[in-house]
């Protein structure tokens, strides 16, 4: 390859990379590393300019999945101490929608832990769909509620579910290495009943659990393969109590390169950075929305992410704008007004001053949370006793009683 900036000419005037180019970039040096950033960035402005979609989970049931991916902290016989919980109520889930929409969110992932839906779930979730729209018609809502059945994908595409989340993970050659209660072409059948019912298709990858390079690259060509249009990419993040647990192969320059191999295969389609990007890409994360054009906000499905300040902070410093927001900056200074009020009020009851819920100063000084019911500000990681960085058990959002940190 002459340069990563004819590459990206090339990409550019209608000729593919290759995977020998993906080859080429997973191998490149860290010295060459801005270079290759600044070439993918112009993939990345070519056809999402300057803008970033933000993206808002919510965790519809949490934990106790009988398949046993083993990334994952809700599998069969995982330790991790999550929040455990059945369905949210419709109007929690929508509740919980709004929080992320009000923070610049225009696309609602509303995701269910399991093997997959049964039709009542299904109509459950409809039901949770048709709420949500109803109040904000404009927001697109994902559903990722694992293997769908004949007609069920079409039941969501009715309710007005616009895309499907499935993620193909990681490369074939390795799923069973990772999961025994599935194969990589259940994986791939739901997908396609996703697309073939209508709902875009979103599926992407975990990077991290201990794939080459070919491998990953291998997976990129199967995403391809499988038309996805959104490609989240996950970097692991190793749960106490789950079989990958400890497992930390990335560093951050490679995460940037992951995510460059994505952008120069997949040129036009979505790409996310997703869970675990504070711990894998830590100082360079600003740097990753030049390559990557979407992000999830806040918190994850079971760990927390950083502060959603952070994430509009990272959005504004780089010079993007966020899709349905009038000003990124003004929402960003909107949400931090509100966050500082929350603040005030409660750092401005005087010693000895009643609550007007009765409880006195005293108690509103050792309580964990803010009077709307918001937690503290926390730190999204904290360091375990020998300094590795460890994740954060989601304590707060949906499931909980207390607001999340949107
Ligand atoms: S099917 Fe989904 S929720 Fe269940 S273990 Fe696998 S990834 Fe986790």
């Amino acid at each position: 390859m002459d340069s990563y900036q004819s590459l990206a000419e090339r990409v550019l005037a209608g000729d593919p990379a290759t995977a020998s180019d993906a080859r080429t970039i997973l191998s490149s040096s860290d010295e060459d590393l801005l270079d290759l950033v600044a070439a993918a960035s112009r993939l990345r402005r070519e056809h999402f300019g300057n803008r970033v979609k933000v993206n808002y989970l919510v965790n519809l049931k949490s934990g106790l999945c009988p398949e046993d991916c083993g990334y994952c902290s809700q599998r069969l016989g995982s330790e991790a101490d999550i929040l455990k919980y059945s369905w949210l109520p419709k109007d929690e889930a929508k509740r919980q929608a709004e929080f992320g929409l009000a923070g610049g969110a225009s696309r609602v992932c509303l995701v269910a832990s399991g093997r997959g839906p049964s039709n009542r779930d299904v109509e459950r979730v409809s039901g949770m769909v048709e709420e949500i729209k109803t109040s904000s018609p404009d927001v697109e809502v994902c559903a990722c509620l694992g293997f769908l059945k004949d007609g069920q994908a079409q039941r969501l595409k009715d309710a007005g579910v616009d895309a499907y989340n499935h993620n193909l993970n990681t490369a074939e050659s390795l799923y069973p290495d990772i999961c025994t209660t599935h194969t990589f072409a259940d994986r791939v059948d739901t997908v396609d009943k996703a697309r073939g019912a209508g709902l875009s298709p979103c599926s992407g990858l975990i990077v991290g659990m201990g794939e080459t390079d070919e491998q990953i690259i291998e997976a990129i060509e199967s995403l391809k393969a499988v038309d996805s249009d959104s490609i989240p990419v996950n970097f692991l993040i190793p749960f106490d109590g789950t079989p990958l647990e400890g497992t930390w192969t990335l560093t951050p320059q490679h995460c940037l390169r992951i995510l460059c191999a994505v952008r120069f295969l997949c040129p036009d389609r979505e790409l996310r950075i997703a869970g675990g990007r504070e711990m894998h890409l830590r100082t360079l994360q600003p740097l990753s929305l030049h390559v990557a054009n979407s992000l999830f906000l806040g918190d994850y499905l079971t760990s927390e992410g950083q502060a959603a300040e952070e994430d509009l902070d990272m959005i504004v410093d780089g010079g993007f704008e966020i899709v349905g927001a009038e000003s990124a900056e003004r929402l960003r200074d909107e949400l931090k007004a509100h966050r500082a009020a929350h603040q005030a009020a409660f750092a401005e009851v005087a010693p000895g001053d009643m609550k007007s819920d009765g409880t006195s100063a005293e108690a509103a000084k050792t309580a964990s949370t803010l009077p709307c019911g918001k937690p503290l500000p926390t730190a999204g990681q904290e360091a375990d006793d020998s300094g590795v960085m460890i994740p954060t058990i989601r304590r707060r959002g949906a499931g909980t009683e207390l607001t999340p940190n949107v």
